[in-house]
């Protein structure tokens, strides 16, 4: 049979992404390697979901025993799998429950749904009138009612008509919040830490008083943990390190280990409990083989052995990138094993900075103009994370 003949890439699909100019074909712990053999350092672990490393032996071990067993038999009856991971999910959590779903947003439009049946049935907001406070630069998801509470036009603009029912406060900001809560508030949904924003911390006090101020109006905390949770920040969630507990969590990513998706609502029986048989679900929500991954990555988290390493090598990565701070660098933030890193735009883009990063074998990701965000699996050697700062070091210096 004859060759194909060149193509221009991607001509099959969609142009939604503009991706790096590389093409990967395996993985293997922190590394990945692309079609023509070459290896790259993997510094976004696609976003997060890959915390736990590529093809991290227990987790395929996981997947592989469940694929000879059953993967798929919806809801309509029960697995053998799920209730182990639902209940093993919720302790990790310290909750009652879980709602299990597939995408990250599929986990905020659920939770959505529940804190507004949470607002009629049990809070009492009259029908049709419930609203949910968010904050600006949000991100959390690609749907229709999702980008209707985002302010980046670019994923709003040309989409409408856009769902009603959310305001939006400053972020960061819990006098605002505070003012934007009315008799209509269902619930506060806040990502802990902004990823897709720059990996924008909040003030060490806006977590507690978030809390403080959403149990005083008997409203909802939703923390939208989807890409802050798991490990990457040093703690289970980073509600942990902000010292609050929210009412539900939204759980996805490395929640499938990089497998498969699973995503998750996590809360108490106060709230979720809401949800009555018919009123919500998904075919694949719950399906043996995600519950079978995911609860490995609860096992592996129960042992704290991942947060204990995301905090010791994040400490490294934000020493080494605070000695950037004037040398290219404008401001580093994050936590764990997780930084966004202002370059100074006079001396070019984020996306020309993981453009040369990927020359010297390090794949990170761009945001908003001229940030770089880097989020390595936890697994990553501590060797290899400083070689990684000494890549980017050096693309400063050729800038
Ligand atoms: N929420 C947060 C905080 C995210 O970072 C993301 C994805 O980047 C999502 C929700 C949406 O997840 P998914 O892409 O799986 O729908």
């Amino acid at each position: 049979m004859s060759a194909r003949p060149n193509r221009e890439p991607d001509a099959h699909l969609a142009h939604n992404y503009s991706p790096l100019e590389v093409t990967l074909s395996s993985g293997e712990g922190a590394w990945v390697t692309d079609v023509h053999g070459r290896r790259y350092l993997d510094c976004l672990a696609a976003y997060s979901a890959v915390n736990f490393g590529h093809g991290n032996p227990e987790l395929v071990a996981a997947a592989r025993a469940q694929l000879d067993r059953i993967t798929l038999t919806s809801r309509a009856f029960r697995n053998d799998r799920l209730e182990p991971f639902a209940e093993a999910l919720a302790a990790l959590a310290g909750k009652d429950m879980v709602l299990p779903m597939n995408t990250g947003a599929e986990a905020v439009e659920s939770a959505v749904k529940v804190a507004r049946a949470w607002g009629y049935r049990v809070k009492g907001v009259r029908q049709g009138r419930a609203t949910i406070v968010v904050a600006s630069g949000n991100f959390h998801g690609r749907t229709t009612t999702i980008i209707s509470f985002s302010d980046d036009e670019q994923a709003r603009a040309d989409f409408g008509p856009y769902t009603p029912g959310f305001v939006t406060v400053p972020y960061g900001d819990a006098a605002a919040l505070e003012a934007a809560i009315d008799e209509t508030t269902v619930a506060v949904l806040l990502e802990p830490i902004q990823g897709e924003a720059g990996v924008l911390v909040p003030p060490d006090d806006y977590l507690p008083e978030v809390r403080r101020i959403t149990r005083a109006h008997d409203v909802l905390f939703v923390a939208d943990e989807i890409q802050s949770g798991l490990g990457r920040t040093g703690a289970t969630f980073q509600c942990d390190n902000a010292g609050v507990v929210p009412d539900l969590y939204l759980l996805g990513k490395a929640l499938g280990g990089g497998i498969v998706p699973v995503s998750a609502v996590v809360g108490n029986r106060d709230v979720l409990g809401v949800l009555r048989p018919g009123e919500h679900g998904s075919t694949f929500g719950g399906n043996p083989l995600a519950a079978a991954v995911g609860l490995a990555v609860v096992r592996m988290l129960e042992t704290g052995e991942p947060q204990e390493r995301a905090r010791r090598l994040g400490m490294i990565l934000h020493e080494r990138l605070r000695a950037l701070l004037g040398r290219g660098v404008v401001a580093v933030r994050g936590a764990g094993l997780w930084a966004g890193i202002d370059i100074d735009p006079a001396l070019g883009t984020g996306r020309r900075v993981c453009e040369l990063l990927m020359e010297r074998g390090v794949l990170a990701k761009d945001t908003h103009g001229s940030t770089v965000r880097l989020a390595p699996p936890i697994v990553i050697e501590e060797a290899d994370l400083e070689w990684a700062v000494d890549q980017l070091e050096a693309v400063l210096d050729e800038l």
